[in-house]
């Protein structure tokens, strides 16, 4: 079929084309509406079904598959590899379920997964979606603030933990980190259940921490029948960055994320069961929800779990493995890319990669270099797909599995089915013209698969992401964007003060909070910086309240550390008197991050202070 028609009947009948979709995957009872949009914006899907998460992923395949591996855990930390057949994953999952119920974990209950990329934390989260609790992963690298934060929005009963992730060999303890975390929170969980790697000593604080391996012991015959869940009844939430300090939780639904991920295995990622995804992502971000644990495993796939680096034991480990367990769909990030390609080529020319048959690449901007060189490398498509955490699948990509069009270097792709994308002219609010830059916008309704409301606050979900453009509710993804005269899209940075790291999405204010609370820190910028390897760097200027104070660049980093984690740790943090603002006070964070970058700092007539650009420069050296 054409893609362009496949494309239309998605978006000028969206009630029928998801309806055909829907039976890719098992209802326990049939949906009596496909779609509920009495409430714009908000999207109910599958009105009246009821099915389960867990149920698609793992109990379906039971029947038919249940020998054949189902998650396949690796770390090149720990040089484990554990390999679980659907059977005994579901044998696992039912554990774990047994064992939250035992914690008290009950339908709706919220419960957080702080974890390394063990295989216990996609058991935890197939077990909450198992029993319909809500699970919310926070990414095992932030830090006792970010995590205090996430906890007093969640309320969790129960988190879920380890004594220790690992990171080149090191370990890196989260207890002490979870427990300072729990102290900052006012929303204390009532239990804990805790992971023992045996990487780190862990105090168990009595009454609250459990210990994973004696509970787990107790519940090993454990049978949990799945709670068949209305589709649109709360699956997970996942924090992600904003505009403002407090992070948001993006809430997805059980029954729209079921359809919309077995649609995109089937049409983007072309996955067959039986065969084996690799994703080289972290569970906590949403790759890791949508690519590792439950998109592969809907479509009876056996997913890759890894702990590592990319380069460790050595830079041929990714291609070790797509050899051994026959990998035919990999998906990975631009910067993991751009770090293979400074190795020397013979340890990924050293394996063989036959079974490979498309790479897809995501989470920031995909330069030519990288892209070229991968294919070359590789001798297979190179597939962009530009997302968000919001969307839980591709906006825009190329959907090999329904036609083989052309990819165009540069360009994440062409619209996909459901997503109806706008280009909107931010200073008149017209529509744009081929090749004229606009924001990136979807009109409402979004598809299944996207975020329902914001966790707690549907009144945010409104006011962050909506507005109205000729009569309609549309979404902005917060990208700039253009299209070119065949549909194909180039998108072209973020509107707002959120930047990318190594593919990393993090707040530029979340990082200025975290280091004005240093105690001799006054006032602070940080802007996005390109960076050859990681897309972008973070840079700090910092006002300091005594000059005279020793405090030292590492000195602000440490904070950062501690508080948010090393993944949101500044590149640079550079000393200043003064800040450019406009007159009314607004940080004029876009002209320094122009400058940062060589480029013009653009209009300045609104500046309250020029000679503080001139500070920037200097402090740059420039
Ligand atoms: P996250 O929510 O962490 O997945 O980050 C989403 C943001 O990453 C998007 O809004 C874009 O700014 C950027 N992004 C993701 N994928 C791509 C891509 N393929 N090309 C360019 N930017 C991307």
């Amino acid at each position: 079929m054409k893609y362009a028609e496949f494309y239309q009947r998605s978006i000028v009948t969206p009630e029928q084309f998801w309806q055909d979709e829907a039976a890719l995957i098992d209802w326990n009872t049939p949906f009596t509406q496909v779609l509920d949009y009495a409430k714009p914006p908000f999207a109910r899907w599958f009105v009246g079904g009821h099915t389960n998460l867990c149920h698609n992923a793992v109990d379906r395949w039971c029947a038919t598959q249940g020998d054949q591996p189902a998650l396949i855990a690796i770390s090149t930390e720990t040089n484990t590899e554990r390999c679980y057949s659907f059977n005994e994953l579901r044998a696992e999952v039912e554990r774990w379920a047994a064992m939250m119920q035992s914690l008290g974990v009950r339908k709706g209950d919220r419960v957080l997964i702080y974890m390394p990329m063990i295989a216990e934390a996609a058991f935890a989260m197939l077990a909450c979606a198992r029993i319909g609790a809500v699970h919310s992963v926070v990414f095992g690298g932030f830090a006792a603030n970010s995590l205090a934060s996430r906890i007093d929005d969640a309320k969790p009963v129960l988190i879920v933990s380890a004594d220790a992730g690992s990171r080149n060999g090191k370990a890196i303890p989260y207890k002490p980190l979870l427990d300072e975390a729990i102290a900052l929170s006012s929303a204390k969980p009532s239990r804990v259940l805790l992971v023992d790697r045996g990487l780190a000593p862990m105090a168990m604080v009595e009454g609250r921490d459990v210990d994973y391996a004696a509970l787990r012991a107790a519940h090993l015959a454990a049978h949990v029948p799945v709670t068949w869940l209305e589709s649109n009844e709360p699956s997970y939430i996942l924090y992600t960055s904003g505009t403002t300090g407090k992070p948001k939780g993006v809430q997805r639904d059980v029954g729209g994320y079921a359809v919309a991920l077995a649609a995109s295995m089937k049409y983007n990622f072309c996955g067959k069961a039986g065969e084996t995804f690799f994703a080289t992502s972290d569970i906590g971000w949403v790759v890791g929800h949508s690519y590792i644990v439950y998109g592969p495993l809907i479509a009876g796939m056996a997913t890759i779990m890894y702990e590592g680096l990319p380069i460790c034991p050595d830079p041929g480990i990714w291609w070790s493995i797509v050899e051994k367990y026959k990998v035919t769909r990999m998906f990975s990030a631009p910067t993991a890319i751009r770090v293979l390609r400074k190795q020397a080529p013979e340890f990924m020319r050293k394996y063989d990669k036959s079974s490979l048959k498309a790479l897809y690449l995501a989470g920031e901007p995909l330069d030519e270099t990288t892209s070229s060189w991968i294919a070359d490398e590789l001798n297979v498509p190179i597939i962009d797909n530009y997302w968000q955490t919001e969307t839980g699948w591709p906006i825009l990509s190329i959907a090999k599995g329904i036609e083989d069009t052309p990819t165009r270097l540069g360009s994440p792709g062409l619209a996909m089915y459901g997503y109806k994308v706008r280009l909107i002219n931010e200073i008149n609010g017209q529509e744009c013209g081929a090749n004229e830059k606009g924001v990136v916008m979807v009109e409402g309704p979004l598809p299944p698969g996207c975020m329902q409301t914001v966790y707690g606050d549907d009144q945010r979900f409104v006011d962050t992401y909506w507005s109205e453009h000729d009569g309609k509710m549309v979404y902005s993804t917060f990208d700039w964007g253009l299209r070119d005269a065949d549909g194909y899209y180039f998108i072209l940075g973020r509107t707002d003060d959120v930047i990318n790291v190594a593919g990393h999405r993090l707040g530029t204010r979340e990082i200025e909070e975290s280091i004005t609370s240093h105690p001799n820190v006054s006032e602070v910028a940080v802007v996005g910086v390109e960076d050859k390897l990681k897309g972008q760097v973070a840079v700090a200027f910092a006002i300091l309240k005594d000059a005279n104070a020793a405090t030292s660049e590492q000195d602000v980093m440490s904070v950062v550390d501690r508080q948010l984690g090393a993944v949101a740790r500044p590149a640079r943090v550079y000393f200043v008197t003064q800040l450019p603002k406009t007159r009314s006070g607004k940080l004029l964070r876009r002209s320094i991050q122009a400058i940062c970058e060589g480029r013009n700092p653009g209009d300045l007539t609104a500046i309250e202070d020029p000679a503080s650009l001139q500070q920037i420069q200097r402090a740059l050296r420039l």
